[in-house]
């Protein structure tokens, strides 16, 4: 059941914030248990992995390198791999410029981050990273352009305190933190809420429409007001639940994570190969390819050429797929070819059309995607604008200010060889969703206007030597309220109809950034070879335990780890 705010006049935004969700208990019932890890199942007897973005690929190699003597078919329905992974070279009158047209930055430090760092050792790729110190202005340096300027967010202490009596975007921000505990807790049967209204609701609208629209316009394009507070704020929500406050919460130096992530934290730690690379990465803020993202799939895509079980298909895209339960061996097919195991890496919606209409669901159908246009530009002078990494725009900013609907500005970093002033400008996102992709303005207008923006914001004049401009149509899912539950009903229909034998994996899911896509995959594959070959990928979402991740503190004896768990990770070092 959703109810609704009264619209609240802002500037020349009129927001209609979605409030609390109420979904049935009923759905939490049923949570699977956990299985050991068995090595390969029997039933894995042929792969068709559907997609060859980075989680197609990823899963197609986790499951050449987990399984070797599985075959694998790769169906891509485009005439290259890697999907939204795209660095391209432009050339200019006196050189050219290195562009990309999707992700260029990956985080350096998280639980996913150190599954993807993993990848790029064992693809021995260590010398390809650009790593960012955490203290270099362009990781330290990130803005919001409020109030007509660009405004720095703090980074340090003393720049938050300064930041909170002089800096128009954290008005309000000192105020919500402090009286954050004395905020009325939501009922306990409420499930689910947008973020919008749970940061409104614990802080303040101030907070919500300026600080945090923000951030999520740089992440998910996205309208806070109808993504989920559950799925994209879980630490926040769950301290809210538990303490009653966020701040109460963080007080009481709560240190639950997911169990998922803690497992996988110490799993990845245990891998002595990793060590140099996670201990590089501690004082990092991100990392990027010398050589662009694609440097990444490319390799992918390298090893898995060498292998004599992988086959990947180019320009052949799945439409159908049939499930034969009398057969036992290869229930599955695709158009002439039978498989006994299926991974979807494809966008929700796309990997619902294709499977039996009984088996088809409204919860994966409905899911959104926003469209984002990527405007590369470069000019021959440098500097052009202050170092840093920068800036993105909140939904309060009035049309008058931002009339082409720019979601943010990346302040690109020079490759090698390069010297002028490279800069990315993202627009459209959900305050787009109204219009069809065939309906945008062409290329040549999209670039006018991304060169229109700079001109009002940073009063960047000059005519860019190279350009590019991409339309990436249905290209960030989005997790609107009761996502999570939503996802339960995909797990049980997929479990339902298939078995096991069809699973998902990637951004539709849990996490759209490319560490989240290649940890799914990993999970994924991993899921398969650890639970007899049934496994839907959408498991780690049915979960609900969380842990003190200060009992995994392996400094201190009695955390040690048991002859047991030491048996299991030597197992797991033994199969990679
Ligand atoms: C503009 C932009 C900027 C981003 N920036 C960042 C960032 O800085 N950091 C970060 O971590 N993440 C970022 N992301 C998110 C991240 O890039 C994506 O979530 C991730 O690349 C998705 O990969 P994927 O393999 O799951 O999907 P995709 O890349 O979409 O791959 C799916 C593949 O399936 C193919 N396909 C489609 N239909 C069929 C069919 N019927 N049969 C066979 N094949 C089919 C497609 O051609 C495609 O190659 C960004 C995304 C975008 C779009």
């Amino acid at each position: 059941m959703l109810s609704t705010l009264a619209r609240r006049p802002l500037g020349r935004v009129a927001i209609t914030r979605p409030v609390l969700q109420i979904i049935p208990t009923r759905h939490l019932n049923n949570l699977p248990a956990s299985h050991t890890d068995e090595g390969t199942p029997k039933n894995l007897k042929s792969v068709a992995v559907l997609g060859g973005g980075i989680t197609g690929l990823s899963a197609a190699w986790y499951l050449s390198k987990l399984a070797p003597d599985v075959p694998i078919t790769l169906y891509e329905s485009s005439n290259r791999l890697g999907g939204w992974l795209r660095t391209k070279r432009v050339k200019y009158d006196g050189g050219s410029v290195m562009f990309e047209t999707g992700p260029r930055t990956l985080r350096a430090n998280s639980v996913a981050a150190m599954v993807t760092l993993d990848m790029i050792r064992q693809l021995q790729l260590e010398d390809q990273l650009n790593i960012v110190h955490k203290e270099d202005p362009s990781a330290k340096n990130r803005f919001i352009y409020y109030a007509n300027q660009l405004n720095k967010v703090p980074n340090s202490v003393t720049g938050t305190l300064l930041g909170l009596l002089t800096n128009p975007v954290l008005k309000g921000v000192l105020r919500g933190v402090l009286w954050e505990y004395t905020r009325e807790q939501r009922p306990k049967e409420a499930i689910d809420e947008s973020v919008g209204s749970f940061i409104a609701r614990r802080l303040n609208d101030h907070v919500a429409d300026n600080l945090v629209s923000s951030v999520f316009h740089g992440i998910y394009a996205g309208d806070i007001d109808k993504l989920s507070a559950r799925a994209i704020l879980p630490k926040q929500w769950r301290l809210e639940g538990k303490y009653g406050s966020i701040t109460r919460g963080l007080l009481a130096k709560n240190k639950e994570q997911p169990f998922e992530d803690t497992a996988l934290r110490f799993e990845m730690q245990q891998v002595e190969e990793n060590t140099n690379l996670i201990k590089a990465m501690q004082n990092a803020s991100v990392f990027t390819f010398k050589d662009g993202i694609e440097t990444l799939s490319n390799a992918l895509v390298e090893d898995l050429m060498n292998s004599p079980m992988v086959e990947i298909r180019l320009n052949d895209p799945v439409e159908q797929l049939v499930y034969n339960w009398k057969d036992s061996e290869y229930p599955l097919a695709i158009a002439n070819h039978s498989y006994s195991h299926v991974i979807s890496t494809l966008f929700g919606p796309i990997t619902n059309s294709m499977l039996p209409k009984h088996a088809q669901t409204p919860e994966l159908r409905d899911v959104e995607a926003t469209n984002v246009v990527v405007v590369n530009l470069f000019y021959k002078t440098p500097n052009l604008v202050p170092k840093g990494f920068g800036y993105l725009l909140p939904k309060s900013v009035p049309e008058e200010a931002n009339p082409h609907r720019v979601l943010g500005v990346i302040f690109d970093s020079l490759a090698e060889g390069e010297s002028g002033t490279k800069l990315t400008v993202m627009m459209g996102g959900h305050w787009w969703s109204h219009i069809h992709p065939s309906k945008y303005p062409n290329e040549i207008e999209l670039t006018l206007m991304a060169r229109d923006t700079l001109r009002m914001h940073l009063g960047i004049h000059e005519i860019p030597v190279a350009s590019y401009c991409a339309v990436n149509k249905d290209c960030i899912p989005q997790y609107y309220m009761g996502h999570e539950y939503k996802m339960m009903t995909v797990h049980k229909s997929l479990k339902r109809n298939f078995h096991g034998r069809v699973a998902v994996a990637g951004p539709t899911y849990a996490g759209v950034g490319v560490h989240d896509c290649i940890r799914s995959a990993r999970a994924t594959i991993q899921g398969w070879l650890d639970n007899n070959g049934e496994y839907t990928g959408l498991e780690r979402q049915m979960r609900d335990d969380w842990v003190d991740i200060s009992k995994f503190d392996m400094t201190k004896e009695e955390n040690q780890p048991t002859e047991e768990e030491i048996k299991w990770m030597d197992e797991q070092r033994s199969r990679k």
